[in-house]
């Protein structure tokens, strides 16, 4: 049997988040953006709404919310802001590994602190010379009785600034690749955690981007998240969970640049007729809602496969990879119907394109997530 309707409950928190971004989101975003402010605020209310850190189980006092739930959600939030959705999904990127292989003492600990208070968590793979190839990170980790001690660099985290405590990836020799890694969890304020610079951003400047500095962070073997060796798998399986996020959020971007385009598109006229009656402009509305609605349903298959447990790497690459190349395409075409004023701060076509570029770039590029689905096709060549 196959259903596309929603629960009750779902449209309920398809309201509550709509509401909320529209009275809340909508009307800031574009001074967020303007000054790169972190959404503190923002991120307050919508944690005290329940919308934040959505996917934590009841059992250490979370919403217990399915991936699905958590996709309505960030659809919801990115169509206001595709950098406050970034800040909220970050939250959950950086529990992630704890909900995969985390000892019941490291949930209670730091996803209740997620839980009690309104702050952050973040996710420490990528590097300075490590994005795409996860396997070649250097960020170090060295045992020392029953301690570890990590010393590397982190780039690009978002989070980085603002969170309490992250989730780390660290190899004990980088010749060993993928077998050498382990997660870890690092308290924010252990001795020798450092925040590192933060970036300049083309969009979603509102979220925070830092590097982050180990240098000789000493922790305790419980600090392990799963086994020891195993961090390779747990980012991989972390990224399965994370990409269809990704694609809600791109979902959201291209709703809000279809509706804006849509309603500029009756008003403005060229040559004595509203744009929206020339048949150029209505194939690139309609083609824009086609993508739309196609990278809606693909982030909705992958969810539920994650919610059956029926985990597929391929199917989350489906939906990161169509949906991020389609809003890429539905914002740059919503800026081509705005014509000159979509190049402007004028109207709001311009941000969702630059907010909408790194959809293609982070949880692994476009192009990464080609190999993936490539190589189910193909084995690896
Ligand atoms: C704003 C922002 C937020 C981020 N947040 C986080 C975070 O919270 N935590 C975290 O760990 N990381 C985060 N990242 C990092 C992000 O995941 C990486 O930037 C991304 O994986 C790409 O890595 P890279 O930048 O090193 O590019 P590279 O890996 O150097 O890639 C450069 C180009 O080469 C292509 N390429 C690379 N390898 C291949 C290949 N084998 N075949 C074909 N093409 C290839 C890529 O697709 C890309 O086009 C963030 C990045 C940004 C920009």
């Amino acid at each position: 049997m196959i259903g596309f309707d929603l629960s009750e409950e779902q449209e309920q928190l398809i309201k509550t988040a709509r509401d909320f971004t529209k009275a809340k989101i909508v009307p800031v975003a574009g001074k967020l953006d303007e000054h790169g402010t972190f959404p503190t605020e923002i991120f307050k209310e919508a944690w005290e709404l329940g919308l934040a850190n959505c996917e934590i189980p009841t059992e250490y006092g979370g919403l217990g919310l399915s991936c699905l739930d958590h996709c309505l959600v960030l659809e919801e939030v990115s169509y206001g802001c595709l950098g406050v959705n970034t800040t909220l999904a970050a939250n959950m990127l950086g529990s992630m590994p704890l909900l995969i292989a985390g000892s019941d003492e490291q949930k209670q600990k730091y996803l209740g602190m997620l839980v009690n208070e309104p702050v952050h968590a973040a996710y420490c793979c990528s590097e300075p010379d490590a994005g795409s190839d996860v396997a070649g990170m250097s960020t170090k980790y060295t045992q020392h009785g029953d301690d570890y001690v990590i010393s590397g660099q982190k780039r690009w985290i978002t989070n980085g600034g603002v969170a309490n405590w992250f989730t780390v990836l660290a190899t004990r020799d980088r010749g060993m690749k993928h077998k050498g890694i382990t997660c870890f969890v690092v308290d924010a304020n252990a001795p020798g955690v450092k925040i590192g610079k933060k970036e300049d951003k083309l969009g979603q400047r509102c979220s925070n981007t830092c590097d982050v500095l180990f240098e000789e962070v000493r922790v305790p073997k419980s600090a392990i998240v799963g086994a020891e060796g195993e961090g390779f798998k747990v980012a991989m399986k972390t990224f399965d969970r994370s990409r269809p996020w990704i694609a809600a959020g791109a979902a959201g971007v291209m709703r809000r640049a279809i509706e804006e385009s849509r309603s500029y598109a009756l008003e403005r006229k060229t040559f004595g007729v509203p744009i929206a009656q020339h048949q150029a402009i209505q194939f690139m509305l309609a083609d824009m809602a086609v993508k739309y609605e196609a990278s809606r349903l693909l982030c909705h298959k992958a969810a539920y496969m994650v919610d059956k447990g029926h985990i597929d790497s391929v199917i989350s690459a489906y939906a990161k990879v169509f949906s991020a190349d389609s809003a890429m395409e539905v914002t740059t075409d919503a800026v081509q119907v705005f014509g000159g004023y979509g190049y402007t701060k004028e109207y709001p076509v311009e941000k969702l394109m630059r907010d909408a570029k790194l959809l293609q770039i982070y949880e692994g590029t476009s192009q990464i997530q080609r190999i993936v689905i490539a190589r189910n096709m193909l084995g690896r060549q």
